[in-house]
């Protein structure tokens, strides 16, 4: 018997989870799922994002509600519109085998009428915002009078965003036998309130910890000066070319301001918050589900619950004021099982609120340096090659072929290896070698900051390039213990652990150097030898500047979507490396628009700390680093 049949779920379900792809209900369907089929009641079930609360309140809603029965017989309330939207999309997926159930979505906005006509051709189930249901009920277009159901969703954000007056004066608009279902990530002092006012006996159901994060999402922080935020922001855009991704920050203006001036510097971006017309919200959202935007920059309220698939990072580009909020935003990603990445750009002064996340979402960050942009070269050129190789040919082409081999018969594979290459990097390289010249004002800054503690820098550490990696089933934690132990060190001796899919960076103090290199190039893992280098690219800052921690993988996410930036690479995994020239590594997504070159100010460099402000680990020291804050600015696509 299916999973989900043994929760008690009717045929007509059962059907449309088969379309839907779920195999196993999560957790909280579990739990949730027969107690509300089995009897009306309240609960209260908190669970994280991501964790499959719709389905554990809309499978049993659509099975109790009578489809014969024309009459309004459950009320949602969620947050934002974009969540209304998205869980009466939701309900009508799950009760499309189950003829005549009608769910009505009301939220602000939109016509008002509009939407008391549909509620009044009969909606089962009506889907709100509280601030419409609040309007529509003032203006007596609902009649909620009878329903025998109504759900909370996301209350804990209802509740952050003011909703407590409506929510309260909506209930109480409703029945007194009708059954409340609340469905959290938090429990906030308030959201308990509602559930001792408004419910009797909730059964209570909590899945994991009770405010914890998410454990497929891996939080990691990079530290800058406050004035690199944006630079920061654009660099691990960069060095993650499939970036897909929600950018938050702190106020609407924020938002509009960084979602422009990305959009400015050729990439692929748009705003999402409260004072676009909803028109403007709804093309957004559009273009960001079908991938056309790779960063949607947002507001906490306007993303809140946002359900996207394949999200590969949360971007913090300033933390939230509530911590709380945090998890909220964290989880946007990692949803559905998916492996996501959560990053907060942060400066030295905001550092003791990391601390206070990790206490809420149990998880340690990892700390990482904004890549250089020699890495950021690498990754970009990796990708491209790949997505050269990767590009399936159309055969159309073999028309224009003749002239074409006309034009480069003279050229041997070599030659026009670079020449291909280069038609995208030209000005790229131009751009990064004249930065280099000037990127001594980067080792003086450096300098400056070489007072910072030990853990903010590594000098004189060797990095090694190793040939195993997260396809080798390593993360960074595992293969520093698999190091530690082959190596037979201690715990503290081998660090800035970087691991790629196909490869891996580590760092350990030179007198280990020997003993790395003799033994671990003795060694094989499973039939395979190892091999262990030190990487070229290590001298001074720039060592410091990468190795700590350096980017994950963007690859190793099912990130498949090509980016719509020009010329844009998909290559595949392994990504960057830590400055050389070897590297396996190819990473997805692309350099896109190296065009338009050096035009603007701001860029690769830009993470080099500028003043006392911390920092000081990533100025790179080598002249080959960039030396000021141009960047290749990308071409605007399309
Ligand atoms: P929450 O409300 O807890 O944040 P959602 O209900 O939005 O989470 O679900 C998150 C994602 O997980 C959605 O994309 C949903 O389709 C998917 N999902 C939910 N339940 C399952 C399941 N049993 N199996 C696979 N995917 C699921
Ligand atoms: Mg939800």
């Amino acid at each position: 018997m299916n999973k989900f049949e043994q929760l008690g779920l009717n045929e007509s379900l059962l059907k449309a989870i088969l379309d839907l792809g779920f195999e196993n209900p999560s957790e909280v369907q579990e739990k949730a799922i027969p107690l509300l089929l089995e009897k009306d009641t309240d609960m209260v079930a908190l669970a994280q994002t991501g964790t499959g609360k719709t389905a554990a309140f809309g499978f049993p809603l659509i099975q109790k509600i009578d489809a014969d029965n024309r009459n309004t017989q459950a009320l949602v309330l969620s947050p934002t519109r974009e969540l209304c939207l998205q869980i009466t999309n939701e309900l009508k997926n799950y009760s499309k085998y189950e003829k005549g159930i009608n769910v009505v979505a009301v939220y602000g906005g939109a016509s008002i009428t509009e939407q008391a006509r549909e509620i009044k051709r009969g909606a089962q189930i009506i889907v709100a915002t509280p601030g419409r249901m609040q309007d529509m009920i003032n203006r007596g277009l609902v009649n909620i009078k009878n329903i025998d159901y109504c759900v909370l969703d996301e209350a804990d954000e209802m509740l952050n965003m003011g909703f407590y007056d409506d929510i309260v004066s909506i209930l109480s608009d409703t029945p007194d036998e009708k059954s409340t279902w609340l469905f959290s990530a938090t429990m906030p002092q308030e959201v308990a309130r509602i559930a001792k006012q408004f419910m009797s006996e909730p059964l209570e159901i909590t899945v994991g910890a009770k405010n914890s994060g998410s454990s497929t999402v891996s939080h990691e922080f990079y530290l800058v000066n406050a004035r690199d935020r944006y630079e920061a922001l654009k660099r691990l855009a960069d060095a993650n070319p499939d970036i897909f991704s929600v950018v938050f920050c702190r106020t609407k203006r924020d938002t509009q301001a960084i979602a422009e001036k990305l959009i400015e510097d050729g990439y692929s971006a748009a705003a999402l918050h409260g004072d676009l017309s909803q028109a403007q919200r709804d093309g957004v959202m559009k273009s960001f589900r079908g991938r056309q935007i790779q960063m949607l920059v947002a507001t906490d309220v306007a993303a809140r619950g946002i359900d996207v698939d394949n999200v590969t990072h949360v971007v913090n580009y300033q933390l939230p004021d509530e911590i709380e909020t945090y998890n909220h935003r964290s989880g946007r990603t990692g949803r559905a099982g998916k492996l996501g990445t959560s990053i907060v750009i942060v400066t030295k002064s905001e550092l003791r609120k990391i601390s206070s996340i990790e206490r809420i979402i149990k998880q340690k960050f990892e700390e990482k340096s904004i890549p250089s942009g020699i890495e950021i070269c690498e990754i970009q050129l990796l990708h491209l090659a790949n997505k050269i190789k990767d590009t399936e040919v159309d055969h159309e082409i073999d028309n224009y072929l003749p002239a074409i081999n006309n034009v480069l018969e003279d050229l041997s594979k070599e030659e026009l290896i670079k020449k291909m290459v280069s038609v995208e990097f030209n000005r790229f390289i131009a751009y990064y070698k004249k930065n280099r010249d000037i990127s001594v004002s980067g080792g003086e800054r450096r300098e400056r900051g070489d007072s910072e503690p030990r853990e903010f820098s590594n000098n004189g550490a060797v990095r090694y390039f190793v040939n195993i990696g997260s396809r080798d089933n390593f993360d960074w934690m595992s293969l520093k213990d698999y190091l530690k132990e082959t190596l037979d060190l201690g715990r503290d001796d081998i660090f800035k652990v970087d691991v790629k899919e196909g490869f891996s960076f580590f760092n350990t103090d030179p007198q280990h150097t020997d003993k790395v290199m003799d033994v671990l190039n003795n060694v094989q893992l499973e039939g395979r030898r190892i091999n262990v280098e030190i990487s070229k690219n290590d001298g001074g800052g720039r060592r410091d500047h990468n190795n700590r921690g350096g980017r994950r993988d963007s690859g190793r996410r099912d990130g498949n979507f090509a980016p719509r930036r020009e010329g844009g690479f998909r290559g595949d995994r392994n990504s960057s490396r830590d400055g050389g020239s070897r590297e396996g590594g190819s990473r997805d997504g692309g350099f896109r628009g190296d065009r338009n070159s050096s035009r603007r100010e701001g860029g690769f460099r830009s993470s080099a700390p500028r003043s006392e402000n911390g920092g000081s680990d990533r100025a790179p020291r080598r002249s080959e680093n960039f030396g000021d804050n141009s960047r290749p600015r990308r071409s605007r696509r399309d």
